[in-house]
């Protein structure tokens, strides 16, 4: 007689180990963010710190790099309450703001960390860039910064990942891991 085996994540079931048994959790794609290990609580938010400039770097419109920061920093860090920004009313563009986190919000702030963003912020800074004199080229525009946005989540979702692995695997086994999967 067949029978079907149930493959299962022993995550899934004993809860994560780099953070068990304070935060005994499923793991999930979220949990990679999430987790409480002590050393991915550190890189992360090393990570959060240096957003700020990257986003100024970017010319990201100064109206909403306190939102994308608060965002991220509150997906990270209290991701079990609601996510509130206060936009103060003379706040440049303001429909175009609160429309973009109503957009989010429908969307999933964490959902960002995967590459899902309302396109209203991509509005924003086509708009910002139009407005300001002096900034132009292929570099400075929505979609491009768009882009660079999306890279910066895929890769501090990946910094969290590769943390996540040296919790469960050691340092030793990972790197053998890595190393097998380039060859
Ligand atoms: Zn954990």
């Amino acid at each position: 007689m067949n029978q079907r085996l149930k493959c299962e994540d022993p995550d899934r079931t004993a809860g994560c180990t780099a953070c068990r048994p304070v935060h005994s959790v499923d793991k999930t794609v979220d949990h990679v963010l999430q987790c409480r290990s002590p050393l991915q609580r550190g890189l992360l938010i090393e990570r959060l710190s240096s957003f700020t400039a990257t986003l100024r770097e970017w010319k990201t419109a100064p109206n909403i790099c306190q939102i994308l920061l608060a965002a991220a920093h509150h997906w990270i860090l209290t991701p079990w309450d609601d996510f509130e920004f206060h936009v103060p009313d003379n706040t440049p563009s303001l429909q175009l703001v609160l429309s973009a986190m109503k957009a989010q919000t429908e969307i999933g702030w964490g959902l960002m960390f995967r590459g899902f963003l309302s396109s209203d912020w991509r509005r924003i800074q086509d708009s910002f860039f139009a407005q300001r004199t002096g900034i132009s080229g292929k570099l400075n525009t929505g979609q491009h910064w768009a882009r660079r946005l999306v890279s910066w989540y895929f890769a501090t979702f990946r910094i969290a990942w590769f943390q996540r692995n040296l919790d469960k695997h050691g340092a030793e086994e990972f790197g053998q891991q890595v190393i097998l999967k380039a060859r």
